[in-house]
């Protein structure tokens, strides 16, 4: 079997249409365009390649963005202060804080300092408590992203056995709660799990966040399953330079796999699609004008 490939590039650029689309309406029905607040603190190369197509991003779908850029030296008072002024700011709907911040800061001290309802990254406790009570919130870009991918190629979820590797608050368990809120039986898998390969072979579904380049072998993967590889990592090519490969061994998954990411153009580009998706929902909630249903084609939770 080879697998189906799942284009995110593809899905991006839909959900990124639907939302310019939504986000016209909103302008119209309220008057005003959706504003997003970006803060950037210090010159982390990788943070800046972020933010820069976030800000592309927000602007093509219409909505306005509020750049903040500040040196790798400010205090955290200072950044909560700036925290303080944007929330208070009825023109900026959504608040993302760049992470990872400095050491100097305490970044959960500024994430929990962000108005849980403008919080569209839901890294806030009170959103990620929401997600876990089933209750309408904000849910972390990047599970969202795959989770919309996953539903794609596998509509009906209720009942397969799924695996995510990785428990982080990222990733991780916001992934596992969506998989839980679909009726999937969930196994979270991590650094300590004793057999990682008999975890992955029940799985009908794998979620793959760990960071670890090529750690899920191909002969793990139950025929027929479906393979979201969130990892990002940068290898040495053959032969000279770089690449990115995901958490799972490409090759060889993807002749086991019944549908499977790419890294890189599988789950990426789903992450800031969906950042655009819940800054506008924002701006919908806020000024009570009802969410436009094309953003949430594929019943989009949160
Ligand atoms: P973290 O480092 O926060 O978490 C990694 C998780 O993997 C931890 O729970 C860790 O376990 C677990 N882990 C580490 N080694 C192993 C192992 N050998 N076997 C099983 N589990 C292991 O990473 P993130 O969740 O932030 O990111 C994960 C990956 O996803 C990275 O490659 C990152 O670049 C990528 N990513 C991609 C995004 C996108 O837009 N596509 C967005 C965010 C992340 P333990 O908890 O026990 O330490």
């Amino acid at each position: 079997m080879t697998a189906r490939i799942i284009d995110g590039k593809a899905h991006a650029a839909a959900l990124r249409a639907r939302v310019a689309t939504a986000v016209a309406g909103f302008r119209e029905a309220a008057g005003r365009a959706p504003g997003l607040a970006v803060v950037l603190v210090g010159e982390d190369p990788a943070s800046s390649v972020y933010v820069r197509s976030k800000n592309r991003a927000t602007a093509e779908a219409g909505m306005r963005g509020f750049e903040h850029r500040l040196p790798a030296d400010t205090g955290e008072a200072e950044l909560l202060a700036l925290v303080d002024r944007l929330n208070a700011d009825p023109g900026v709907d959504g608040i993302l804080v760049q992470l990872p911040l400095p050491p100097h800061v305490d970044a959960s001290a500024v994430i929990t300092r962000i108005d849980p309802d403008k919080d569209v990254d839901g890294f806030h406790p009170v959103n990620v408590g929401r997600l876990a009570s089933g209750l309408p919130g904000f849910v972390p870009c990047t599970p969202l992203g795959s989770l919309m991918l996953l539903r794609d190629v596998r509509p009906k979820l209720a009942g397969l056995d799924a695996v995510v590797i990785g428990r982080s608050g990222i990733v991780g368990k916001p992934m596992a709660q969506l998989l839980l809120a679909e009726s999937c039986t969930v196994t979270i898998a991590h650094s300590r799990t004793r057999d990682l390969a008999a975890c992955v072979r029940r799985a009908d579904v794998v979620v793959a966040a760990v960071g670890v380049p090529g750690l899920v072998r191909g002969d793990w993967i139950k025929p027929g399953a479906t393979v979201i590889d969130v990892g990002i990592n940068r290898t040495d090519r053959e032969g000279g330079g770089t690449m990115l490969v995901g958490d799972v061994d490409f090759a060889g998954a993807v002749d086991v796999a019944g549908a499977i990411t790419p890294v890189p153009g599988g789950v990426g580009p789903m992450t800031i699609a969906c950042l655009m998706r819940n800054a506008y929902v924002s701006a919908c909630r806020r000024d009570g004008v009802a969410v436009d249903g094309r953003v949430d084609a594929s019943g989009t939770p949160g």
